[in-house]
């Protein structure tokens, strides 16, 4: 299938090919050892950024190649020949959610304390929000950070939190007003948590993702100090939404990805596999669940593109990526059962990447705003 659509121009296509090499090299004959490591190397963010592929969208003057969103949506779409959801989320996580916020607000003291050695591959990033009492309510969230001489004592716990055993930082929000009743939206603010004494991690076991260290981390009695408050004081859920956009965005350029190598493979196994004498393919009803298929495939590569498309412009295209991001997450994870359907025994094993691809791709309607949260978005971006 040709991935020359725009937005996308031959230089992205360039960018495109080199990192495809560079996956297929350096991290998909790996995949399969660090899934069952239930971990992937640090060095392979040393890697990543030796590539520049940690600071695509960054200035220059900060480490990174001077590129935009559009070279970060090939690096999220090509990420998914990794053959590993869990190592794709570790990556996607650093460049995705933890090091835009400091990009965005930070200070230029944060910007080279924590952006420049995270573009380099030195300080590997965590963005922390969830809690075991607040997910999809994020303005509920009870990790209190206490005003001290010099900084704040933060504690409470945070979960789910992807790169949250090995994270040298964690993008933490935190509340940092006491009103009765809680002033919700306004009593937020984020602080740049290091990894120090106090701050205890839990790895987490999970249905897919695993080679992704998903974690528990606790707080207690951290110092942070004054400097690493992030943006303005209580006004940190400006800062949560302001990534919002781009962080659905790239689950739905994954989720393209995605779909799109399971359709290529499942399509040449097809071709393969003999069933009653004939190809499996040369049954109408494998071939047109194929067609099926790939029209989903291309339906979400058009959504996705066009909610792209005005994202790079400039325009704040909040229903087209919420509704690029519901459709994909849900479609990636019906074609992945699909396509394993069709791999029959074979796609229950282990060894055929299928197995692992359905399991990855069940966190898609969940992670980053659920399907339901999407609705209820939609709901009113529609005036419903
Ligand atoms: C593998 C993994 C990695 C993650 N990585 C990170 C990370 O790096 N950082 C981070 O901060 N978080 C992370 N998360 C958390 C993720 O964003 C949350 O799991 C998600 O937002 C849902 O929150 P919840 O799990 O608390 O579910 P809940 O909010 O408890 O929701 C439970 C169910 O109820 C539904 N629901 C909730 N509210 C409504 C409503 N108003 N109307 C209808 N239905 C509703 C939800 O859609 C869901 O189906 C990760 C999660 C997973 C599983």
């Amino acid at each position: 299938m040709s991935t020359l659509t725009p937005p996308f121009s031959d230089e992205h296509e360039q960018l495109r090919q080199s990192i495809r090499g560079f996956i297929d090299r350096e991290l998909a004959p790996h995949a399969q050892q660090w899934e069952e490591d239930h971990w992937f190397p640090d060095e392979v963010f040393d890697k990543l950024a030796a590539q520049g592929l940690l600071g695509l969208k960054y200035p220059e003057s900060h480490g990174g190649q001077g590129g935009d969103y559009l070279h970060e949506a090939v690096l999220c779409e090509e990420l998914a020949r990794t053959g590993s959801g869990g190592t794709a989320a570790g990556i996607g996580a650093h460049v995705n959610i933890a090091t835009p916020p400091i990009w965005k607000f930070g200070s230029e003291e944060q910007k080279q304390r924590y952006l420049v050695p995270a573009i380099r591959g030195e300080k590997i990033g965590a963005l922390g929000i969830t809690e075991p009492g607040a997910g999809s309510d994020v303005a509920a969230i009870s990790t209190r950070a206490e005003r001290v001489d010099g900084g704040w004592v933060v504690n409470g716990e945070k979960t789910y939190i992807t790169n949250g055993v090995r994270a040298h930082f964690i993008v933490t929000a935190v509340k940092t007003k006491k009103t009765t009743p809680p002033a919700r939206h306004h009593d937020i603010s984020f602080l740049i948590v290091d990894r120090d004494e106090g701050v205890v991690s839990t790895a987490l076991h999970k249905l897919g993702w695993h080679a992704s260290d998903t974690a528990t981390i606790s707080f207690q009695d951290v110092f942070v100090p004054e400097q690493n408050l992030l943006g303005e004081l209580n006004g940190g859920f400006k800062l949560i939404m302001a990534n919002f956009q781009w962080e659905r965005l790239a689950m739905a350029l994954g989720a393209v990805g995605a779909m799109t190598i399971a359709w290529e493979r499942t399509a040449a196994f097809a071709r393969e596999r003999q069933a009653f004498g004939r190809p499996l393919s040369g049954h109408q009803a494998i071939r047109h669940k194929l067609a099926d298929l790939a029209t989903s495939v291309y339906t979400c590569r058009c959504v996705t593109y066009d909610a792209l498309r005005r994202f790079v412009a400039g325009e704040e295209p909040l229903k087209e990526v919420t509704m690029a991001k519901l459709l994909t997450q849900r479609a990636s994870f019906e074609l992945m059962d699909a396509c394993l359907q069709i791999h029959g025994g074979a796609g229950y094993m282990r060894e055929y990447f299928i197995e692992r691809a359905a399991r990855d791709a069940r966190l898609g309607p969940i992670g980053g705003g659920s399907d339901e949260i999407m609705r209820e978005i939609l709901g009113r971006v529609l005036a419903l």
